[in-house]
């Protein structure tokens, strides 16, 4: 697809953010350039608009940029998976483990139902480990996860691998 190569210049790298070492993509710049944010949306609504999606599930904070605009294309609702006390009803978590220590992802009880397609949207997918952890609570509610998809995947983290057979949808590559 010729758009993933304006899409893939437009995403920045930062080096040694948060910390030494780690070269942050910064999807910030991707949103910057009206074409580029466009035809990422595009590319997936045209991907996911007849897979009978129920429910897009975006992962906090950057599933929260490009699940919405997918969710209300394609006709499926918006479902927010956040990091612990941000939502305020009642809530089901999954933990899950961190280079260092460990993390945990939340969704309001209710907000998926049992028996409905999910399409689970991140910016970027490193280790895997938490999207493993977003599958993993949506299934535990009774909801299908019919795909993952996002902006960037690391092939070095061999994230893929964590999901099983779970498809993903990557739409740029990077080392
Ligand atoms: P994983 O659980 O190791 O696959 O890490 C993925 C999570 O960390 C996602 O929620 C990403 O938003 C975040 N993340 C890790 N590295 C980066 C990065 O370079 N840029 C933006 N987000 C990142």
């Amino acid at each position: 697809d010729p758009r993933v190569a304006r899409i893939s210049a437009a995403i920045r790298v930062v080096p040694d953010f948060p910390k030494p070492g780690i070269r942050f993509r910064d999807v910030t710049t991707l949103l910057l350039d009206h074409q580029s944010f466009k035809d990422t949306i595009d590319i997936l609504v045209e991907k996911y608009k007849d897979k009978n999606i129920d429910v897009v599930a975006g992962i906090e904070a950057r599933g929260f940029i490009f699940g919405p605009p997918i969710a209300l294309a394609i006709g499926a609702k918006f479902v927010p998976m956040r990091k612990p006390r941000k939502l305020p009803g009642e809530v089901i978590g999954e933990e899950y483990t961190l280079e260092y220590g460990t993390d945990r992802i939340e969704l309001h009880v209710g907000a998926v139902q049992p028996g409905e397609r999910v399409l689970l949207i991140d910016d970027l997918i490193a280790t895997g480990g938490t999207l493993r952890a977003a599958i993993s609570l949506l299934e535990r509610v009774g909801a299908q996860v019919a795909e993952c998809a996002c902006v960037i995947g690391l092939r070095d983290l061999k994230g893929q691998e964590r999901l099983g057979s779970k498809p993903l949808f990557i739409l740029v590559e990077c080392e």
